[in-house]
């Protein structure tokens, strides 16, 4: 048998892709099965985008590309980026990753050494301390409140210890799971504790395009020279663009960061896949109105789950989300009585049910599942109808 390393002895995978993969496994043995679980938008990516791969493909762009990206692509993202998120980005200071998630990736295997610490406003994504531990490092949750909105408070960590190997805290707005929008206000204290002691910062802004209620979005390393300096901004294509396969994103990041990271992904994947790069260029370049329609769509279903989980307050209570499409739900009314875990609770909606949601315990905060309402309305309907009969049987 295959020793494995110590790194990856206790690794498991994203609790999310588990939910999805069970979830398509009940599909294909012939249930109803609506799965919440995954946060991925369920329309097609944009037909301009498709036909631009599709001509780079025949056009020969079929081959190795430079580490960090084609050039031109680089250029392409730092010009939107400059315009659209009010801080100026040079072509070198950008990186063209494998999804977000490989440049979240590749950012912490080049910032954090074994032995560090990294702050996480909590409850937080299920990738970014399985990452931070590949490294080395451990996780400090920085815990957000569900009284405040889990909106970040840094009066609450005030009696908090922070150790001296906390080295860099991650900023995730808009927010998954919770939906929550930061306010610029917010953001600026946020950024001023963490700068006041030192740490780097990661702003993974995959969610910057959907936004709802009016609201716009703010970049950390927009707040100013000193917040730019000290922070490494993930984004991507995935979700603004319904490109989740594609595997596109981007780094931003100072040039000789950006390096180091080009240089580990030149030892690891190359590179993103050529002809995904060559029709990144066009989705730089789409018709604003198309992306206008996607959040829409969100919206009505964000409304409509609002609507219906309104009608079951007995049993739970939800934070209003105003970004990205997801709803983080507090069980504790109903899980606590009923001595359930909010794992097991997911288990069974799952088996009984044929309703995948995710727990709260995967983001760090139990008695609490995440919906994601990126499926049709359709889809939400029967799956909140199989909700509510399920906490009313008890
Ligand atoms: N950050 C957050 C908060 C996410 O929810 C996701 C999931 N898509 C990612 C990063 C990774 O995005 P990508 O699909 O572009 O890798
Ligand atoms: N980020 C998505 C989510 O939170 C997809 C799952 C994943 O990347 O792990 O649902």
């Amino acid at each position: 048998m295959l020793k494995i390393a110590n790194r990856v002895s206790s690794l498991k995978s994203s609790s999310i892709m588990e939910i999805s993969a069970k979830a398509a496994q009940l599909k294909v043995q012939g249930h109803e099965v609506i799965s919440l679980a995954a946060g991925e938008p369920d329309f097609n990516t944009p037909e301009a985008i498709q036909a631009a791969a599709t001509v780079a493909m025949k056009e020969g762009i079929t081959k190795y590309s430079p580490a960090p990206g084609f050039q031109v692509l680089r250029e392409a993202v730092a010009k939107m980026v400059t315009h659209e998120n009010g801080f100026p980005v040079e072509p070198e200071e950008v990186l063209i990753t494998s999804g977000a998630k490989h440049g979240l990736y590749l950012a912490l295997q080049c910032l954090v050494d074994p032995g560090e610490a990294v702050l996480i406003p909590t409850p937080a994504w299920v990738s970014y301390r399985p990452m931070i531990e590949l490294a080395g490092a451990s996780v400090i949750p920085l815990p957000l409140y569900e009284e405040d909105g889990y909106r970040p408070n840094v009066d609450r960590w005030k009696g908090m210890a922070i150790p001296p190997n906390a080295k860099g805290m991650i900023i995730n707005s808009p927010n998954n799971p919770t939906g929550v929008v930061y306010s610029r206000e917010e953001l600026v204290k946020l950024t001023g504790w963490a700068l006041q002691r030192n740490l780097w910062i990661i702003s993974d802004e995959i969610y910057e395009k959907i936004l709802y209620d009016n609201l716009t979005h703010t970049s950390v390393a927009a707040l100013g020279p000193e917040a730019k300096k000290s922070t490494i901004t993930i984004s991507g294509f995935s979700k603004s663009y319904a490109m989740t396969g594609w595997r596109l994103g981007w780094s931003i990041a100072e040039k000789s960061f950006v390096s180091k990271m080009a240089a580990l992904q030149s030892q690891s994947n190359s590179h993103v896949t050529s002809f995904v790069q060559w029709a990144a260029l066009t989705a730089c370049n789409l018709d604003p109105t198309i992306g206008a329609a996607m959040v829409s769509e969100f919206d009505n279903r964000r409304k409509y789950c609002m609507e219906r989980l309104d009608k079951l307050s007995n049993y739970l209570t939800y934070t209003r989300p105003t970004g990205a499409f997801y709803i983080f739900i507090n069980l504790s009314k109903w899980l606590v009585p009923h001595k359930m875990s909010d794992l097991d609770f997911c288990k069974e909606l799952l088996d009984r049910e044929y309703v995948g949601v995710v727990p709260g315990s995967s983001f760090g905060k139990e008695n609490s599942i995440r919906i994601s309402y990126a499926t049709s309305i359709d889809n939400l309907k029967k799956a909140f109808d199989r909700i509510e009969a399920y906490l009313k049987r008890g």
